[in-house]
């Protein structure tokens, strides 16, 4: 079954690498009430499979977030589709900050309970309350002003290989875990003005409603996230207060917005911020790993990965039957960079 599965993505991937016409990778999202997610799944996979759409998109009760790759003579049809179709009009569509159309080679739509995995309880508050957005130029004053905190949303693996100077970083592994721990620091902090950011907004959306929800004033949040952010300072020729890469959930893992390497290898310790998954199937583990360390472990995150991975095949599998993850640590403190 793997193997199968392993074989058709290679074709795949051949078939995307063939194609004579660019792709564009978009990101949007949208809270709204959608009564019947799985009718809504199945109409979007019908329209956008006409429209030789990829990507990774999850629909539930609470919106839609979707992470696509469209064909450059596409884009007029999907605006289209978008601006017309009730629950998608007036998204922002975020397009990628370093693009080789490659972003994903099919179509995946699932329907979720959540798009989002918070833990949070929609019907306890408002979620369309949210925090103002705030454009690049905006953001950046509102930054310099006193008593001003700024709060990265993301995972540790995101912020270590980029994050606006002067945030402040949850050591998470998960979203979820993250938000407790922003709570008690703010009710400790009391601060003047509180700057959410996230990957592309969404995060920021629904934290920034629950904090209203929780009492805080002068919630901003920064439109499109750091995504929309990197196009406008190029645009615009605006100082970046976001240094380092851009992690991105497809597979080109980055995208670089400065040229700065805030991140080391997690082998060697040389300044590094590819992130890469170890290239043992049992193992997998998402780490920065530098081109040095890639050929001498072999793609590997460590020696016995590397034994692990040059057995045959059907000894890693029988080995891999009923492994726990490795992958899975709890680390939970502020860091202040
Ligand atoms: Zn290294
Ligand atoms: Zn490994």
């Amino acid at each position: 079954m793997i193997l199968h599965n392993k074989i058709d993505k290679e074709v795949l991937k051949q078939q995307l690498h063939k194609e004579p016409y660019y792709r564009h990778t978009l990101s949007f999202y949208k809270f709204i009430e959608i009564a019947d997610p799985q009718a809504f799944r199945n109409e979007l996979f019908i329209n956008f499979s006409e429209m030789q759409i990829f990507g990774r998109i999850y629909v539930a009760n609470e919106g839609i977030n979707a992470q696509i790759s469209v064909p450059e003579h596409q884009m007029e049809l999907l605006n289209r589709y978008v601006n017309e179709h009730n629950y998608l009009q007036g998204v922002l569509l975020n397009h990628a900050i370093e693009d080789n159309g490659k972003s994903f080679y099919k179509l995946k739509i699932l329907v979720k309970h959540k798009i989002l995995s918070d833990g949070l309880i929609n019907s306890e508050f408002d979620i369309y309350n949210v925090g103002l957005h705030l454009d690049a130029n905006t953001y950046n004053k509102k930054l310099g002003e006193p008593n001003t905190i700024v709060i990265d949303l993301r995972n540790s693996y995101e912020h270590e290989v980029g994050h606006f100077s002067g945030a402040l970083l949850p050591d998470v592994d998960t979203y979820k875990e993250s938000i407790p721990i922003i709570v008690n620091m703010l009710e400790e902090k009391q601060p003047d003005n509180i700057l959410l950011y996230c990957t592309g907004g969404i995060r920021c959306e629904k934290f920034s409603a629950y904090l209203h929800h929780k009492g805080f004033k002068n919630v901003f949040q920064l439109k499109g996230g750091v995504i929309n952010y990197a196009h406008q300072v190029k645009k615009l020729s605006i100082e970046t207060k976001f240094i380092g890469k851009n992690f991105v959930f497809d597979d080109r893992m980055g995208e670089r917005v400065t040229d700065d390497i805030i991140a080391r290898c997690h082998q060697c310790g040389e300044a590094a911020d590819t992130h890469v998954n170890c290239a043992n199937e049992a193992c997998h583990l998402l780490f920065i790993q530098c081109s040095i360390c890639a050929s001498k472990f072999n793609h590997c995150c460590s020696v016995s990965c590397m034994d692990q991975h040059a057995l045959p095949g059907e000894t890693q599998k029988l080995l891999r039957k009923g492994k726990v993850h490795p992958n899975a640590h709890h680390k939970s403190k502020f860091q202040l960079i």
